[in-house]
C-alpha cells in the first residue's frame, strides 16, 4: 500500500485530530496553494476586471483571463470565449434554462433528463417544460441505480429538443454512458447538456470529443473555492442565445432607451464576477494538472479498498455500479436507519452523508428513503478507511442490539 503524498498539501489535515472526511462529493477540501492564491489576490492584487486601465486592474484582468484559458484547456474546449463564469453548476444550468427560447424549444417538443439527476439538473427543466408547454421525459433507471441505456436511447426522437444528463451520479457515483446518449441526440438535432459536477475531479473531460453543446461544473468539488463555476457552451449556440442578466460588463453601448451587448464571453457575465474565486480555481487546476496521475491512482486504490471492506459486512447493500464508478459509494444497511448510523459515525469523528443526496426521485425509483454515501478524494488514506469500516461495524452491532430513537430527517439538507 502506498503512503499518500498529497495529504500534506491540505492544511485541513495538519490540524489536531482532523475529521475523517468522507464527504468530498459535497465539497472537497482545498490544498494550501488554492488558499494561498485567494489570499494573495486580496492581499496584493485586489482590483476589478475589465473596467479600469490602471496597472493593478490590467494585471488582475490578465490573470483572470489566463484562468479562463486554463479552463478551456482543462475541458478541451475550442475557444476560451466558450467558457462563462458562474456561481456553480446550479447557476450554469439555470442560465441555460433561462436563455433557451422558443427557437430551440418548439411547441410540442420534449425535454429528456435521466432518472439519476441531482435536483439542479431536473427542477430547472421542469420549469422550462411548464413555461414552454413541453413534455419532460425521464430516461429510466433500474432497481440497482443503473441507467437503462437502450430504453434511454429509444426515448431520443425527432421531437427531442434537449437532453440533460449527469456524467457521474452524485448519489451513487456511477458513470453514465453519456457518449452514446450525446451521439444519438445529435442524430436528431437535439441539444445536449452534461452536468459534470461530480465528474471533473475524477475523470478527464474533453467537450469536443464528447460533442455536447453545454458542459457545467463547480469549482468547489474539484479542490477550488466555493462560489465559482463554469458554463461551457458551443460558441455559435451561445452567440445565438439572448443574454442572461443585464448590467455592467455585459454591455457594448447604452443610451437611455437602448443597449447593445458585448460579445462572448462577457455577454453572459453581468456585474463584478467572483475574481478571487477565479484565481483560486486557477490554482486548483494547477494542482490537478500537476498531480493528475497520482490523484487517479490514489482514488482507485482507496475505492477498491473501500468496496472490499464494505462487501464483507453482512446486511449491507451497495448501490450503483462498483465497476463503473468514481470513488463515491452509496450503501444501506438492512433494517437500520441511515440517520442513526450517521449520528454514531459522527460521534467517532467521521463525516459521511446520509439522505436522498438531492436526488429524491432516484430514491423513489430505488424504493428507499436514502443511502449513506462515502465519497473519497485524493487526500484520504487507507487508515481512514480502516477506521471508518471499524466504526461502521461497531455502529451496526450497537444499533442491532439497542436501536436509537432519532427523528428521521435530522441530517437532510
Ligand atoms: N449536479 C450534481 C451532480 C451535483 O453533485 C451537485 C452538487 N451536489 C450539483 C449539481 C449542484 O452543484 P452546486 O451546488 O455547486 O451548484
Amino acid at each position: 500500500m502506498i503512503e499518500n503524498p498529497l495529504r500534506a498539501l491540505f492544511p485541513q489535515f495538519t490540524q489536531a485530530n482532523p475529521v475523517v472526511y468522507l464527504d468530498s462529493a459535497a465539497t472537497s477540501h482545498k490544498p494550501q496553494s488554492v488558499i494561498d492564491r485567494t489570499t494573495e489576490f486580496y492581499t496584493a492584487e485586489n482590483s476589478n476586471v475589465h473596467r479600469s486601465s490602471h496597472q493593478m486592474a490590467a494585471h488582475t484582468t490578465a490573470q483572470f483571463e489566463a484562468v479562463r484559458k486554463q479552463v478551456q484547456q482543462f475541458i478541451g474546449a475550442a475557444n476560451s470565449k466558450e467558457i462563462i463564469w458562474t456561481k456553480g453548476t446550479t447557476e450554469s444550468i439555470n442560465l441555460v434554462a433561462a436563455c433557451l427560447t422558443a427557437q430551440q424549444l418548439k411547441p410540442g417538443s420534449e425535454l429528456l433528463v435521466s432518472g439519476l439527476e441531482h435536483h439542479a439538473n431536473l427542477v430547472p427543466w421542469q420549469q422550462v417544460a411548464q413555461r414552454f408547454s413541453l413534455s419532460l421525459k425521464i430516461m429510466p433507471v433500474d432497481k440497482q441505480g443503473r441507467l437503462e441505456l437502450n430504453q434511454a436511447l429509444r426515448l431520443i426522437n425527432t421531437n427531442t429538443a434537449l437532453v440533460a444528463i449527469a456524467q457521474v451520479s452524485n448519489a451513487l457515483g456511477n458513470i453514465n454512458p453519456i457518449a452514446a446518449i450525446i451521439a444519438k441526440a445529435k442524430t436528431v438535432g437535439a441539444l445536449t447538456l452534461v452536468d459534470g459536477a461530480q465528474a471533473v475531479a475524477h475523470l478527464k473531460v474533453n467537450v469536443q470529443d464528447l460533442g455536447c453543446d453545454f458542459y457545467v461544473f463547480s469549482g468547489h468539488k474539484m479542490y477550488g473555492p466555493t462560489g465559482i463555476g463554469v458554463l461551457y457552451g458551443k460558441q455559435t449556440l451561445l452567440e445565438s442565445l439572448p443574454p442572461y442578466q443585464f448590467g455592467g460588463e455585459m454591455i457594448e453601448h447604452v443610451s437611455y432607451q437602448h443597449s447593445s451587448f458585448q460579445t462572448l464571453p462577457y455577454k453572459y457575465e453581468a456585474g463584478t464576477p467572483n475574481i478571487a474565486g477565479v484565481m483560486g480555481l486557477g490554482a486548483a487546476l494547477n494542482f490537478m494538472h500537476e498531480h493528475r496521475d497520482v490523484i487517479d491512482d490514489i482514488e482507485n486504490q482507496l475505492y477498491r479498498y473501500l468496496i472490499n471492506g464494505l462487501s464483507q459486512i453482512s446486511g449491507l447493500r451497495l448501490w450503483g455500479e462498483v465497476d463503473n464508478s468514481v470513488a463515491v459509494q452509496s450503501f444501506t444497511v438492512e433494517g437500520l436507519s441511515q440517520q442513526d448510523l450517521v449520528i454514531l459515525l459522527n460521534q467517532q469523528n467521521i463525516a459521511i452523508r446520509a439522505g436522498h443526496h438531492c436526488a429524491m426521485p432516484l430514491m423513489q425509483t430505488l424504493g428507499i428513503e436514502g443511502t449513506l454515501r462515502v465519497s473519497l478524494a485524493c487526500y484520504n488514506t487507507f487508515d481512514e478507511i480502516d477506521y471508518f469500516l471499524q466504526a461502521l461495524k461497531s455502529a451496526i452491532t450497537q444499533l442491532s442490539t439497542t436501536p436509537m430513537q432519532v427523528k428521521s430527517g435530522a441530517f437532510e439538507p
